[in-house]
């Protein structure tokens, strides 16, 4: 017969320990908090707000911004390509925006923490056994051991280092290199034209920096619609990025006036820095999941089931650490959803339908499905284009490039995708995935009113183009 011992319901500290504070542990948190729950987040000094406030998301972005600021570089079509906001940038310049908005970002994932009256361990966390965990500080004595009813693995990735190359931080870097830099490179090669990597290749070639980019695969970004890649690629190359394509790094030498990078076919690449863009690893190696009866993949990822559930129930996994799709956007919805679960509160699914924004100079960005996709499942569809140097907007912006493209369904005129490159790319592409959402058509669009002159009437003409396409062929095939 079990004693009253066995059968008392264990106590914990806290109903919900967090290990790491990034989008998915910090929105885990907050739900948590806001179930009336009793929370903790387990995070390292000196990186509140995770990589995404960190060394990723943010820095990158604010960088980016900084480029395009003080290059003046997107306001050349109008002023000439001379303009310049100042003609002699620092890396001092581009590096104080981003300590400036990572530092207030920071103060407001600590403050909604704190509000939301969550605990913060400063500290490296690991498992003592399935619902005990370690949290170690770099201070003298600075340990706590806590007990958690539940706990959300939020502890993203670092970026992967190749066993074969030495980094220095200096001539061989990899992406949280680049915002510990101490000047701005003449030259620079970029291995990997993933989307950090191509996202860095295309701010230092905004700045002037003659970036080389080798990729092993024929093609990059090949997630994306094609017409935008080749768009993109011939901006960058129009910025002086020369793209090594089917081509491997053998070695990279460094001397001391800058490196050599060798490619197997032979070619060697002079420049000032290399930065290695080579995919990124979950950050389990530290955590003792052996204590819980977890393991990680080669890659140091955790599976988890729909509901973000491991293979132990009460412990759940979120964000960067595993896996698909690997962007701040979705950690955080990850981390809601998963606290919900924990506390069985009524919660749905993630919507299927989800953005993918690329913040390269100029921007690209999409949902739904592609040209490529749709004809592989021989769904018939037509496509809708408009241009930004027929909107007004574009003529005002100084923007003649971008482009907006409607995949519609020849069948029920439903919205099957939506494709933008150009300024402001990442935010119109919400108005298409709203539409999409709601299984709306392009007609929607064509009785629509929007705002003029604005971007997004690239929308209205996108429709009107593909509806005069639709109608010609129904004109067409009437007998
Ligand atoms: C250069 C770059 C640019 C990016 N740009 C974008 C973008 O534009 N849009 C977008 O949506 N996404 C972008 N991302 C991806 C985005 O940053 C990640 O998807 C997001 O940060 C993942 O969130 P996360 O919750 O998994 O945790 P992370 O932000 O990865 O943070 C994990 C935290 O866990 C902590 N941690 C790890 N182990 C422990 C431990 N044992 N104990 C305590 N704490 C621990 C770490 O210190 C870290 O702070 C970018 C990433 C990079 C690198």
């Amino acid at each position: 017969m079990a004693s009253d011992v066995d059968t008392a319901e264990p106590v914990y500290d806290y109903d919900l320990l967090v290990i790491g504070s990034g989008p998915g542990g910090h929105k885990a948190a907050i739900a948590a908090a806001k179930l009336g729950k009793k929370v903790a987040v387990a995070e390292k000094r000196n990186m509140m707000g995770g990589v995404c406030v960190n060394t990723g998301t943010i820095p990158s972005k604010t960088l980016r911004e900084a480029v395009l600021y003080l290059t003046g570089f997107s306001q050349r079509d109008m002023y000439g390509p001379s303009y310049r906001v100042k003609s002699q940038i620092t890396i001092a310049d581009l590096l104080a925006r981003c300590a400036h908005v990572v530092g207030r970002e920071i103060e407001v994932v600590r403050n909604q923490l704190l509000r939301n009256r969550v605990d913060i361990l400063t500290g490296t966390a690991r498992f003592v056994d399935e619902h005990t965990v370690e949290v170690v500080g770099e201070a003298r004595g600075e340990r706590h051991v806590v007990s958690a009813a539940n706990i959300v693995i939020a502890t993203g990735t670092r970026p992967a280092r190749p066993p074969q190359v030495q980094f220095d931080e200096e001539y061989v870097l990899d992406s949280d290199g680049v915002l510990a830099l101490d000047r701005i490179p003449t030259t620079m090669v970029v291995v990997g034209a993933g989307v950090i990597g191509i996202e860095y290749a295309s701010m230092f070639a905004a700045l002037g920096t003659r970036v080389t980019v080798v990729e092993k695969r024929p093609q990059m970004l090949s997630f994306c619609d094609p017409e935008v890649v080749e768009s993109l690629k011939f901006h960058l190359r129009d910025q002086g990025v020369t793209f090594r394509f089917g081509e491997e790094v053998e070695r990279v030498e460094v001397t001391k006036k800058g490196t050599v990078t060798s490619l197997v076919s032979g070619k060697r690449i002079a420049a000032d820095m290399v930065m290695y863009s080579a995919g990124r690893q979950g950050v389990t190696d530290e955590l003792r999941l052996e204590n819980t009866g977890l393991e990680a993949d080669e890659r140091g990822r955790l599976a988890v089931d729909k509901t973000y559930r491991t293979t132990v129930p009460h412990i759940f996994a979120v964000g960067d650490v595993i896996g698909f799709p690997a962007l701040a956007a979705t950690s955080m919805d990850q981390g809601r959803i998963a606290a919900c679960h924990a506390f069985d509160e009524p919660v749905r699914d993630l919507q299927e339908l989800q953005p993918i924004g690329i913040y390269t100079v100029p921007e690209i960005s999409y949902c739904g499905r592609t040209e490529a996709e749709l004809t592989a499942a021989s769904v018939p569809y037509e496509v809708g284009m408009a241009r930004y140097r027929e909107l007004a907007r574009g003529a005002i912006c100084g923007d003649s490039y971008g482009m907006l493209k409607l995949l519609v369904s020849t069948e029920d005129r439903r919205l099957l995708g939506v494709h933008v490159f150009g300024t402001n790319a990442t935010d119109l592409v919400h108005i298409g995935q709203a539409i999409m959402g709601c299984g709306g058509t392009v007609d929607y669009l064509v009785d629509t009113v929007l705002n003029y002159p604005t971007l997004s009437e690239a929308y209205k003409v996108a429709a009107l183009d593909v509806t005069n396409k639709l109608r010609a062929l129904e004109t067409y095939s009437v007998e």
